[in-house]
Formats: C-alpha cells, sequence, structure tokens
C-alpha cells in the first residue's frame, strides 16, 4: 500500500521541516512569482546565489540545493511545463517533473517530501489533470522507494484539495 503514505495538507510549504521541499521553479531558476517567490523570501539570498552557479534547468527536469533559512533541509526545484491545452507535451513532462524530483530525493537518500501543485498557478495546467499525474508518479516512486516515508502535497486552495482527492479516490491502485 502506497497510499498511506500520501498526505494532502493545507500549509504554506516554506513553513515544512521536511526533507525537501519542492520549487515549482522557472527555467533560469532566478525566482519569480507564487511558490517561488515565497521559497526564496524565506530560504534568503543564499538560495538564489546557490541557483546562480546552476546555470538553469529545463523543463520537465530538477536540481536540488540546501534549503538555507528554510525550515527543509532541502529544495528540490523543478520546472514544470506552461499549459498549452494539452498538446505540446505537457503530461509527459510533467510527470517527468515528478520523476526526476523523486530520483533526486532517492539519490539524497531524503525520506520526507513536500509538493506544490507543479505547474497549477501561473503555468496553467488544470488542477485536476495535474493531480492525477501528480498522484501516479508518487505511487510507482513510494513503489519504488520503500525509504520514502512521507510524500505531503500541498494543497494551497480548496480547488487542489479536491483534485488530489478524486486522483485519490478514482485510480485503482
Ligand atoms: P507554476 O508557475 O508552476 O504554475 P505557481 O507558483 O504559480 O507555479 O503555482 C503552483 C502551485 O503552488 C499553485 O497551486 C499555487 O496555488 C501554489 N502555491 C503558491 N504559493 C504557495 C505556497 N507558499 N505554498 C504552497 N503552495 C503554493
Amino acid at each position: 500500500m502506497t497510499d498511506d503514505r500520501i498526505n494532502l495538507i493545507e500549509a504554506d510549504i516554506t513553513t515544512l521541516a521536511v526533507d525537501a521541499i519542492v520549487n515549482a521553479a522557472n527555467p533560469s531558476l532566478l525566482g519569480g512569482g507564487g511558490v517561488d517567490g515565497a521559497i526564496h523570501r524565506t530560504a534568503g539570498p543564499e538560495l538564489l546565489a546557490a541557483c546562480r552557479t546552476i546555470g538553469g534547468c529545463p523543463t520537465g527536469e530538477a536540481r536540488i540545493t540546501k534549503g538555507y533559512r528554510l525550515p527543509a533541509r532541502f529544495v528540490i526545484h523543478t520546472v514544470g511545463p506552461i499549459w498549452h491545452g494539452g498538446t505540446r507535451g505537457e503530461p509527459e513532462l510533467l510527470a517527468a517533473c515528478y520523476r526526476n524530483c523523486f530520483i533526486l530525493a532517492h539519490t539524497h537518500h531524503l525520506n520526507t517530501l513536500a509538493f506544490p501543485a507543479i505547474s497549477t498557478g501561473v503555468y496553467g495546467y488544470p488542477k485536476d489533470q495535474a493531480a492525477v499525474i501528480a498522484i501516479q508518479e508518487t505511487r510507482v516512486a513510494l513503489e519504488k522507494n520503500q525509504a520514502l516515508r512521507k510524500v505531503l502535497m500541498v494543497c494551497f486552495n480548496q480547488e487542489t484539495r479536491l483534485a488530489y482527492e478524486a486522483a485519490l479516490g478514482s485510480s485503482t491502485s
């Protein structure tokens, strides 16, 4: 059973004392609005300095930094796809974001992770479809990686929570 290790929570992701929080970043990794801005504000200028040395991140990939002034030890930065109607590889790219975050979590021996609903803010990905992908990829990762104890899906609004509840309830695993 994997779903008992998935928790839906309503919180500001920057307050969570987990091994890593995931940042829905943009390809520059130099900060932005939404969750990205909140993470950089709380982590402090050391995070921006660390991101500068990375030199960007293509859509669908992920990079890891320390968490600096955040309660989380690490930040995994991933760049979700911008929604263009679904015909430009958006589902595959969003799934790749989750997969690449889980690979980094595994290689860094991280046991607790918190995700925002990647791409569903400014990038416009429909929340219900994004939640299905998030839950699907999380189940696969939890199945493969027994050391992963807890994956928190952070619902910043009610619509996001309902989308995750539907995705958890309507799937077969
Ligand atoms: P994207 O550009 O990938 O769409 P956004 O930051 O605009 O990224 O939004 C991604 C999701 O993160 C949205 O569901 C938004 O409501 C949510 N969000 C924004 N701020 C926070 C926060 N402080 N903690 C958790 N989730 C947040």
